[in-house]
C-alpha cells in the first residue's frame, strides 16, 4: 500500500514525488516517458536558477533528485484506476496492480500531430511544437506556423518578431482566434497568410528545407523553401481512464479545486493535464507541490 501513487514522470510528477517523500509518504511514480514534454524541448531559458539549460540535463537532474529523495519509479503506463469501497485506489498497468491511499494525476499533454511525411523525421531538426520555446533559434530565418487557433496566431505573432518571413498556414476559411490577435498578425508585413491549405510533406537533407502545401479548394500545390515548421494544431489531454472519477472541461483537461483535488476525495491532479490556461514547467511544478501537500493533509485528516 502506497501513501501516494503519481501517474506521469514529467516535471509535475517528479515535483510531487519530492514533496511527498519529504512528508514521509511512501511514494511511487508510474510514468511511461521520463521527462514528459521536456523531451520535445531543446533548451530551457525560463527555469529559474539556470539562465539556460538543455532540457535533457534538466530531466536527468530532476530524476536524480527525485530518486535520491526516496521516490520509487516504475516505467509503465497506467491503464485503469478504481476506487475501492474503503476509499483507496487500485491502479492497473498491463502487468501489475498497485494500491494507494491517494493518487496524483500528472499525465500532461501530448501534441496533436500533423501526421505528414517528414514530421517525425525532422522533429527537433526544424519541426517544433513550441514556438515560445524554440522560436528564438530561428532569428532571421524563414518559418511556417501551422494552425488557425489562438496558439497558432500567437506563435505567428511572436515569430514575426524573430524570423525574416513567416508563413501562417491554416486548413480552413476562417481563424478560430481572438480578433485582436488576428488583426495584429494581419498587420505584420513579414507574415504571409495562406488559408484553405494543408501541409502535405516536409523535406530536407538532415534538417527542414522545404514544405509542400495543397490548396483544399483548387488542389494546387505549392513548394516553399524554409528553415522551420511550427506545428500549433493543439495539444491533447488523454484522460479517458479517469473519466468517471473527475470532471473535465471541453478539452478533456481535469478540473481541480484550489487544493488540486478532483471531484473524487483523495484523487488529485497537477500540471498541464489540469484546466489551467497556461502550460509551463514552473506552473506544473507549483500545482504539483500543492497536490502533494494536499494529499498528505488528506491522509492526516482521514486517520
Ligand atoms: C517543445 C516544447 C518546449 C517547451 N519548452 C518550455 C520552456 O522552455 N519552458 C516552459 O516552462 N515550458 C516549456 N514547455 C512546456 C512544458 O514542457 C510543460 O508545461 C511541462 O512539461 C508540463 O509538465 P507535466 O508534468 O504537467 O506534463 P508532461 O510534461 O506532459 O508529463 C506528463 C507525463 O505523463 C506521462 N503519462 C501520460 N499518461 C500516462 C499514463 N496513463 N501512465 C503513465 N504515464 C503517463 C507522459 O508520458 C509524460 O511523461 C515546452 C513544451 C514543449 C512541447
Amino acid at each position: 500500500m502506497y501513501d501516494v501513487i503519481i501517474i506521469g514522470s514529467g516535471p509535475a510528477g517528479m515535483t510531487a514525488g519530492i514533496y511527498a517523500v519529504r512528508r514521509e509518504m511512501k511514494t511511487l511514480i508510474i510514468g511511461k516517458e521520463l521527462g514528459g514534454q521536456l523531451i520535445w524541448a531543446n533548451e530551457i531559458e525560463n527555469y529559474p536558477g539556470f539562465e539556460i539549460i538543455k532540457s535533457f540535463e534538466l530531466i536527468q537532474r530532476m530524476k536524480q533528485q527525485t530518486e535520491k529523495a526516496g521516490v520509487e519509479f516504475k516505467d509503465d503506463e497506467v491503464q485503469k484506476i478504481e476506487k475501492t469501497v474503503d476509499g483507496n485506489f487500485v491502479l492497473h498497468t498491463n502487468k501489475e496492480l498497485f494500491e494507494a491511499k491517494t493518487v496524483i494525476i500528472s499525465m500532461g499533454l501530448s501534441p496533436r500531430r500533423l501526421a505528414v511525411p517528414g514530421e517525425i523525421e525532422f522533429n527537433g531538426k526544424g519541426v517544433s511544437y513550441c514556438a515560445n520555446c524554440d522560436g528564438p533559434f530561428y532569428k532571421g530565418k524563414k518559418v511556417a506556423v501551422i494552425g488557425g487557433g489562438n496558439s497558432a496566431l500567437d506563435a505567428a505573432e511572436f515569430m514575426s518578431k524573430v524570423a525574416s518571413q513567416v508563413y501562417l498556414v491554416h486548413r480552413n476559411e476562417n481563424f478560430k482566434a481572438f480578433d485582436t490577435l488576428i488583426n495584429e498578425v494581419r498587420g505584420r508585413s513579414n507574415v504571409e497568410i495562406i488559408m484553405n491549405s494543408e501541409i502535405k510533406d516536409i523535406t530536407g537533407d538532415g534538417k527542414v528545407e522545404r514544405m509542400v502545401l495543397t490548396n483544399r479548394n483548387t488542389l494546387e500545390t505549392r513548394d516553399i523553401n524554409l528553415d522551420g515548421v511550427f506545428v500549433e494544431v493543439g495539444r491533447i489531454a488523454s484522460t479517458d481512464l479517469v473519466a468517471d472519477l473527475v470532471e473535465r472541461n471541453e478539452k478533456n483537461q481535469i478540473i481541480v479545486k484550489n487544493n488540486m483535488e478532483t471531484k473524487t476525495p483523495g484523487l488529485f491532479a497537477a500540471g498541464d493535464v489540469t484546466d489551467c490556461e497556461f502550460k509551463q514547467i514552473t506552473i506544473a511544478m507549483g500545482q504539483a507541490t500543492i497536490a502533494a501537500l494536499s494529499a498528505y493533509q488528506y491522509i492526516q485528516m482521514k486517520s
